[in-house]
């Protein structure tokens, strides 16, 4: 059979083989790949290195992690901060917080828009679906 993966599909194969398929940017590639998208990853040219990437679109996505990228939605589980060690946890989140709104403002200022996929939100992927559908349909203002 003629081998008509493309790279992104198959390092995606690999990595479903290695047992990796659970990663939230995994989940968040097959769900925007089967609506029928296509996309580019980690664009190094782009702030932030967003996960996916649409050209087409001028849009990206990133994934992140709710404990890493301090969702700031109050009913986040995975969001809370740990009990113990405070002092250590507290500036290393609060300096990925801030990186993340440099790089969002950054994105802005390139004419890119960005959305945020919190991994909370994969326990809906159909919302989700639904979510990244008209953040990618939505006309740049
Ligand atoms: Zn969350």
């Amino acid at each position: 059979m003629a081998d008509t993966l493309t790279p992104e599909q198959r390092s995606e194969r690999m990595g479903r083989i290695r047992g990796k398929d659970t990663k939230p940017e995994m989940i968040v590639r097959r769900l925007v790949h089967g609506m029928g998208y296509r996309y580019r990853l980690h664009r190094r040219d782009l702030p932030g290195c967003p996960d996916l990437v649409f050209p087409r679109y001028r849009k990206v996505l990133f994934v992140h992690g709710c404990f890493w990228h301090c969702h700031p939605d109050p009913m986040c589980k995975l969001a809370r901060l740990p009990k113990s060690r405070l002092d250590f946890w507290q500036p290393k989140l609060e300096g990925n917080r801030r990186r993340d709104g440099e790089n969002e403002a950054a994105i802005l200022a390139l004419n890119w828009r960005f959305m945020i996929v919190w991994e909370c939100e994969l326990k809906d992927t159909q919302s989700l679906a639904k979510k990244i559908k008209s953040f990618l349909e939505e006309e740049n203002k």
